[in-house]
């Protein structure tokens, strides 16, 4: 396994809040209990905030800290590295906004867990990858905005927590910006069940004229490009954590599942070791990328988050078919796995859209 990034006391903390807090609650939120306690107790670790500076309430490390903080949890839980990927997204969101305002008002609280996000990015991501039309709309309304529209699924959500989304503007641009809790004309509403991540806080969200500040404007129309430049090598890279955990997860499965089974184990695709070279040069990958910041490569980002989108799915399978029918009982971890691979393989950008968008850029250096 490559070397830990993780100060060694932050890591053992953590372990050992999961091994307290949330092993015990696995199956719970898998059929729909939200970890709230977990989250709560992670962020006064700063679990959220390993990308932040010091002086602005993280814990001054950098973005591959923040991967192997949620590769640890994935490796336990991959619906609670998810919501665990949204809070520290929205703590990244605004550490690069320019907004001092909103950053003050949000920023310390988001890191320490005190106050819980969704973030609803994914329309507006798929839109500009011009997969589909942008849900929400917004018009000037003196210094800050009115918007309208609605997103089906936002996950980390319920009463008191914070939204974060983009809207498209009527005079041109797009905008990104955060909602309170409470916001006048924005509700929750209750989505249908999933076959995985129930316990991810997941709503739909509708926002009928809710008033958006100018203090609540992360990235406004001039500076919305440049915004997403700066935010979208760290929302892809960190999102690779939740598929790292469950590879490595997988391999634990698949260890076990060897130590009775080998000698017909060993005609199964995907060998342990053949895993753990891949998860390895992975992981490798993804943290000389995150130490790189913004300035990562994109297309190089989009692949590595692409090839832990394709391991996951890989190994997750390959461990319940190592594990055979103790794996396909509802209480084993390897079935649960199979169906938290196909999330990190469609939550956005699936991998269907991280093929266009790699295909596209490919053709772009090759012209
Ligand atoms: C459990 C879960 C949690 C999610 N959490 C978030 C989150 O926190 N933030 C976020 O921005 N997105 C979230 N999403 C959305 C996710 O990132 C993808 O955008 C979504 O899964 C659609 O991607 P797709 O590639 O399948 O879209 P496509 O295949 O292009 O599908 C087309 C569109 O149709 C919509 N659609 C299809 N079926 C339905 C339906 N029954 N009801 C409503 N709309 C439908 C989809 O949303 C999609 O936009 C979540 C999705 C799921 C399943």
């Amino acid at each position: 396994m490559t070397e830990s990034t993780l100060p060694a006391a932050l890591r053992d903390g953590i372990d050992q809040l999961i091994a307290d807090t949330l092993a015990p609650q696995v199956e719970a939120i898998d059929h729909g209990q939200f970890p709230e306690a977990f989250l709560r107790a992670l962020g006064r670790l700063g679990g959220f905030g390993a990308a932040l500076p010091i002086a602005q309430g993280g814990l001054g490390l950098d973005l591959a800290a923040q991967v192997e903080i949620i590769a640890q949890v994935a490796r336990t839980c991959g619906t609670t590295a998810f919501t665990v990927w949204c809070q520290s997204s929205c703590v990244w969101y605004l550490r690069q906004s320019h907004n001092t305002a909103a950053q003050a008002r949000y920023l310390p609280a988001l890191a320490r867990g005190e106050l819980l996000a969704g973030t609803g990015m994914s329309n507006a991501v798929k839109h500009l990858a011009g997969i589909e039309r942008i849900n929400l709309r917004a018009r000037r309304e003196g210094t800050g905005y009115r918007v309208n529209g609605a997103l089906p699924w936002v996950s980390n959500l319920g009463p008191g927590h914070l939204l974060i989304a983009a809207a498209a503007l009527d005079e041109g641009g797009y905008l990104m910006f955060a909602v309170p809790s409470g916001a006048e004309g924005s509700t929750l509403r209750a989505c249908p069940s999933f076959s995985g991540l129930e316990g991810s806080g997941t709503y739909g969200v509708h926002l009928r004229n809710v008033l958006v500040p100018a203090d609540d404007v992360l990235a406004d129309a001039e500076d919305f490009c440049a915004y997403m430049q700066r935010i979208k090598p760290g929302f892809l890279l960190t999102q690779i954590g939740m598929g790292v955990g469950l590879v490595q997860a997988s391999i634990d499965t698949i260890h076990a599942a060897n130590r009775r089974l080998q000698h017909v184990n060993c005609y199964l695709d995907d060998q342990e070791d053949d895993l753990a070279r891949e998860l390895h040069a992975l992981l490798s990958t993804t943290q000389a990328l995150a130490r790189q910041d913004q300035a990562a490569p994109l297309l190089s980002v989009l692949r590595a988050r692409a090839q832990g989108s394709e391991l996951s799915l890989r190994a997750t399978q390959s461990a319940a078919l190592h594990a055979g029918a103790a794996g396909y009982l509802m209480s084993s971890p390897a079935q649960r796995r199979l169906r938290e691979a196909l999330f990190v393989a469609i939550v956005t950008p699936a991998l269907k859209h991280l093929r266009k968008e790699i295909q596209a850029l490919e053709a772009l250096q090759a012209a």
